[in-house]
């Protein structure tokens, strides 16, 4: 169904009923196993109908929007959900209003304050973002979910056997089921989303590494502390191309410097930064951040969030991309085991339905190889104007946000909505 998005947001008047049901909770109550601990990590090896590699963003939306469905869905992560934040969690608002997560949000924005190394400039933002906190967001995009969760370890594709294939090729083996090696066993499924961050553990194939593949890098710290702006700093003192940060989230700040080219040590500015705002350096976390979209499936495996490089470039926001390919991934899984769709035509569809993004990534990139050639003293009057003339600053704004826009996150909704009963409530 959401193939035929050509990236303009549809109109879905809400109803009543639709209105009431997510208030109420109805939609968002749902039975849960628990995870096992300890002893009871037992041997998970055996069949699935869908396994979900990956428990932060791109994974659990795709879990999302299979309940309901009857598959029988596994979900598995080296750590429990929510447990180990993986960025400065900022996200349109309109994105947790619409996923009914707004409950996880801790400060909200309706400007960004950029400060270049020649004067700062105020952008208004004709929709607002916000800060979240990761552990709360997971937790109620889990309580969404019907599906069963494990902690374990993904090392990648095995054979039928249960050996780890050496060239980690992706292949089926005649069942039509892939075969995941994980630290509690082989587990089956003819359905397998990697929504593993960047290093899409189950691509085959010659593997990104840093600080060669086209990956930029990211570190901050969450000192306690509060600010009013969510600021955005673009001077070479931090990083020579890419940008520092200082996301504010009600009582903590999260401060840090991202770098588009993955050579760039930035631990020593993101402690500079740190310095000059007068915040503490605690809680220090970063990643490697994809600016390059790549096929969103290949050899049979759907790939979501970072592993598809789901991230958008020159602004690195990877959490909402991540939600809406995770979105599209699993209303297009919930076809296949409903009997609407075979594997293969979910293949296909997915994969043109990312692929159809390429114009914006594209676009973005343009920007980000554009920023670090601006001189230093023309980046203020650039952004000026850029973003102040005549409603130029709303027009590149929505553009932006119209590339995985809320009213996705709606549909995808709607569609979750319609594909189950209701459940009873107590
Ligand atoms: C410092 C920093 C700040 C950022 N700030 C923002 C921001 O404010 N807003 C924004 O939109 N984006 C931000 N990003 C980008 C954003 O974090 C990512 O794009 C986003 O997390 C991608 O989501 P994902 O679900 O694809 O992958 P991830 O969030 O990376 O999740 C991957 C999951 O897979 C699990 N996993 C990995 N390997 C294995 C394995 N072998 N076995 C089992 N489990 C495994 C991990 O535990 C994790 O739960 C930031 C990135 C960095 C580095």
């Amino acid at each position: 169904m959401y193939v035929t998005w050509t990236g303009k947001p549809p109109h879905f008047p809400r109803s009543a009923a639709f209105a009431g049901r997510f208030a109420s909770g109805t939609l968002l109550r749902m039975a849960k196993r628990a995870t096992k601990r300890g002893d009871e990590r037992t041997d998970l090896s055996g069949s699935r109908d869908v396994l979900i590699c990956g428990a932060s963003f791109a994974g659990l939306m795709a879990a999302r929007q299979l309940a309901g469905s009857g598959a029988d869905v596994l979900v598995i992560d080296r750590y429990e959900i929510g447990e180990r934040q993986t960025s400065a969690c900022a996200i349109p608002t309109a994105w947790l209003e619409e996923l009914g997560l707004i409950e996880s949000e801790k400060q909200r924005f309706d400007s960004v304050l950029i400060h270049t190394a020649h004067g700062s400039i105020r952008l208004p933002v004709p929709w607002s973002f916000s800060t979240f906190d990761y552990p709360t967001f997971c937790e109620m995009l889990w309580e969404q979910c019907d599906a069963e969760f494990e902690t374990a370890k993904v090392n990648g594709k095995a054979d039928a056997d249960g050996r780890a294939e050496v060239s980690r090729r992706a292949e089926t083996n005649g069942d039509g089921a892939h075969h995941i090696g994980t630290d509690r066993g082989i587990i089956s499924s003819p359905l397998v989303v990697d929504s593993l961050g960047w290093k899409r553990v189950l691509a085959g194939g010659a593997h990104y590494q840093p600080p060669d593949a086209p990956l930029s890098r990211g570190l901050e710290v969450h000192p306690p502390g509060g600010n009013v702006d969510l600021e955005v700093f673009i001077n070479r003192r931090y990083v020579p191309a890419g940008y520092g940060w200082s996301f504010p989230a009600d009582d903590e700040v999260r401060v840090g410097v991202g770098s588009f080219d993955p050579y760039f040590p930035v631990r020593p500015t993101t402690d500079l930064l740190a310095d000059d705002i007068e915040v503490g350096k605690s809680a220090y976390q970063g990643n490697w951040i994809p600016h390059k979209l790549r096929p969103a499936t290949a050899d049979g495996i759907f790939f979501a969030g970072d592993s598809a490089g789901h991230c958008f470039p020159l602004t690195a926001e990877g959490i909402r991309p991540a939600l809406y390919f995770g979105a599209a991934l699993g209303m297009q899984l919930r076809e296949v085991v409903e009997g609407k769709a075979t594997r293969d035509q979910a293949l296909a569809d997915y994969h043109d339905f990312s692929a159809g993004h390429q114009w914006a990534f594209d676009w973005l990139l343009r920007a980000q190889k554009l920023l670090p050639k601006i001189h230093p003293r023309l980046v203020k009057p650039t952004l000026a104007a850029s973003f102040r003339t005549a409603g130029s600053g709303d027009y590149a704004f929505n553009k932006y946000l119209n590339i995985a826009p809320p009213e996705f996150a709606t549909l995808a909704t709607r569609a979750l909505v319609a594909g189950r009963p209701p459940v009873a409530t107590a």
